[in-house]
């Protein structure tokens, strides 16, 4: 099936499952914080994503800009830290951008995309390179760029996002923090991957899993 426009539906069908692989992936991302930071990012997302959940049945029968603005709003008002403003204003810059509408087209996708990136980089001031998960989201939204660029089908686009947040997530092994907590550690923060790296990663790759299976 060729995959003409992410619906309302699916939007919804995908967050659910964004939520149940931070419940998965808890300690996975709690075990990568502890080594750089203070070990809450798995259960920050996790929390977080709960909470999106329970809004989205409130909003299940809204427009997508409302429901991405619902996410944001949930998870600013749920996960501490760091995370938990950054991806809130990722939602909710990206509910600004979708706008009153039923679905989005590629185009007006990759737009809602740039525009969340664009608020988690005017929120964090992180460039790529500095060990953040704008080195997971920054790839992501270049890889979506260049498949609407190149004419690639939707599905294939979703899974090469997927594949540069993936290979984001993985440079930020080398690299030294010089954001967030992480960067106290200065030189110690090599060698370690970047857990909120990694749940861009989760987030884009349960994304590209649902709606290009
Ligand atoms: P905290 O660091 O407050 O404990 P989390 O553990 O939930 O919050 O999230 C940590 C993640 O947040 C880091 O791994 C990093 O990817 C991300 N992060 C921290 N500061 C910034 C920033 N200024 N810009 C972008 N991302 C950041
Ligand atoms: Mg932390």
């Amino acid at each position: 099936m060729t995959l003409m426009a992410v619906s309302r539906d699916q939007i919804l069908a995908c967050l659910g499952s964004v939520a149940q692989v931070f419940a998965d992936n808890m300690d996975y991302l709690t075990d990568l914080d502890a080594a750089i930071g203070d070990a809450d990012h798995g259960i920050n997302m996790q929390r977080g994503f709960a909470a999106v959940k329970t809004k989205l049945a409130e909003v299940q029968d809204k427009d997508i800009g409302t429901i991405f603005k619902a996410v944001g709003m949930a998870l600013v008002s749920t996960v501490g830290g760091a995370a938990g403003p950054l991806y809130g204003t990722f939602f909710l810059r990206a509910g600004q951008a979708a706008g009153q509408t039923q679905e989005l087209t590629q185009p007006e996708f990759t737009t809602v995309i740039d525009a969340g990136v664009r608020g988690v980089m005017e929120r964090g001031k992180a460039k790529v390179g500095e060990k953040t998960m704008v080195d997971a989201l920054q790839p992501t939204l270049d890889a979506l760029r260049d498949a609407l660029a190149q004419g690639r089908a939707f599905e294939e686009a979703l899974r090469m996002a997927a594949a540069a947040a993936e290979s984001g997530m993985k440079a930020t092994v080398p690299l030294k923090a010089t954001k967030g907590r992480a960067s106290y550690l200065g030189e110690r923060s090599i060698g370690h991957q970047d857990p909120g790296a990694t749940s861009s990663y989760l987030i884009f790759r349960t994304l590209a899993e649902c709606l290009a299976p």
